[in-house]
């Protein structure tokens, strides 16, 4: 019987989750759905209101009192979907290496992730979603039809970081990026809760070697697959 209905897809920073989650969802007419944004805006939040990224309590209480809504693209400047917070307008704020470098420390900490995590399984109990994160098959949908661990080195997803801004015709530093990535990973896999691994189910696929194209087509087959076997 048909395709998998909640598809998790999660792996490393700059590991080409969005890229894969965005082409699976628009093949099989799903929601895409990307945490890292939730997490991403109460960051920005953060950084506004002069909040240290180590104040726990301060950035519990943010994240529970924002707004975040990810709505359908309302400008062609190269988005994909609208961030708001509060009602503004965050998609590319969200992006500046400045929340970069301190999202990973806001994320660190259990009752911003219990706030966000809440909002995101709420949004995958609707079914038809591909979402993207660190934590989605093994904390936010461990019940998910179908797990994809996407890996690339550290190099690999660090050029690719690197490539994005230069076309975006920012200024950038390929060793800068790297070391961030460095950082991120660290922070990621080493934190207490939710840490970034591959859930026990998930299927690993490295992408260092492949490009977009061959990414997406393994994960179809691994769609096809799935709904093959469950006929
Ligand atoms: O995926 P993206 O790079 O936008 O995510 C930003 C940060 O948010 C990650 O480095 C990670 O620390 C955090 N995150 C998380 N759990 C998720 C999604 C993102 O901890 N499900």
């Amino acid at each position: 019987m048909g395709s998998p209905l909640r598809i998790a897809i999660d792996g490393p920073a700059a590991s080409g989750k969005s890229t894969l989650g965005k082409r699976l969802a628009s093949a099989l007419g799903y929601l895409y759905f990307d945490t890292g944004v939730m997490y991403r805006a109460v960051a920005l939040a953060a950084l506004r209101r002069h909040i240290p990224a180590e104040d726990a309590d301060r950035l519990t209480d943010l994240a529970a009192n924002l707004q975040i809504d990810v709505r359908p693209p309302s400008k062609d400047d190269g988005r994909d979907y609208d961030v708001l917070l509060n009602g503004e307008d965050v998609t590319w704020e969200i992006r500046r290496p400045d929340v970069d470098a301190i999202v990973s420390v806001v994320a660190s900490h259990p009752g911003v992730r219990e706030v966000l995590t809440r909002k995101q399984r709420e949004i995958g109990e609707r079914g038809r979603v591909v979402m993207v994160g660190r934590d989605i098959g093994t904390v936010v949908m461990p019940d998910a039809d179908l797990k994809i661990y996407l890996d690339a080195s550290p190099e690999e997803r660090a050029r690719r970081r690197y490539l994005q801004r230069l076309g975006r015709g920012e200024r950038a530093s390929f060793e800068h990026i790297l070391e961030a990535v460095r950082e991120r990973d660290r922070l990621d896999h080493g934190r207490a809760v939710a840490p970034l691994r591959p859930a026990q189910d998930a299927i690993v696929l490295d992408s260092s070697e492949l490009n977009a194209e061959q990414v997406f087509q393994r994960a179809l087959a691994l769609v096809r697959g799935y709904a093959k076997s469950s006929d």
